[in-house]
């Protein structure tokens, strides 16, 4: 496994080109097969999580099969405070809200700060698994969040490693640490089978 999937404890991520990042994926996965089914970029297990890690992150798996009992993309998003108490959960509902901005991250970071009372989450930790966009990376960074773990990499729209790499920017006012490929194996698969679905059913074309 390439130590660029993982970045336990190390600050941001380092820098890497979608290329990069993409044929590093490929490597550490051994597949061939992208989220949406087209082409492939996974990012293998890490093993350095612990078993809280897991457990937060199959709560967001379950938030995704919520989505997915929508017709929503599955993707799924918990918030734990420092003493791994769940303060927030989400799931993707851009389509049913007509919300643009109804990404799991978000959904999950403002049930968080209501439940807290407080926009700032600087002890809490959020995991999701779909590699966050670069709207929820700002989120996550305006929360001054301690630390995200994510699931899947995302190389259409990722922010934390595979299209742009937000985290590593140094000159941003907060660091937040972000740690991929827990899980990812069953996080990417939610997404595939979602899409694959979607295209036998003729809901999705092909591009
Ligand atoms: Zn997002």
């Amino acid at each position: 496994m390439a130590a660029d999937s993982n970045h336990p404890g190390n600050g941001p991520c380092k820098p890497a080109s979608p290329k990069q990042a993409s044929a590093r994926s490929r490597e550490a996965a051994g597949s061939n097969e992208t989220l949406d089914g087209k082409t492939e970029v996974l990012q293998g297990a890490a093993p350095s999580f612990s078993q809280e890690d897991a457990d937060a992150m199959r709560l967001a798996l379950k938030q995704a099969e919520e989505a997915k009992a929508l017709g929503e993309v599955p993707v799924g998003a918990v918030v734990l405070d420092e003493t791994g108490k769940i303060i927030g959960t989400g799931f993707n509902r851009t389509i049913t809200g007509h919300d643009p901005t109804g990404h799991a991250e978000i959904v999950a970071l403002r049930q968080a700060a209501q439940a807290l009372g407080n926009y700032r989450l600087p002890q809490a930790s959020l995991y999701v698994t779909l590699e966050p966009c670069a709207m929820c990376v700002g989120a996550i960074l305006h929360a001054r969040l301690d630390r995200v773990v994510y699931g899947a990499a995302d190389p259409k729209t990722g922010a934390c490693h595979s299209v742009l790499n937000v985290p590593a920017i140094a000159q941003l006012n907060h660091q937040t640490r972000f740690e991929s490929g827990l899980l990812a194996q069953e996080c990417g698969d939610l997404l595939r089978d979602f899409f694959r679905d979607r295209r036998k059913s003729g809901r999705l074309r092909e591009s």
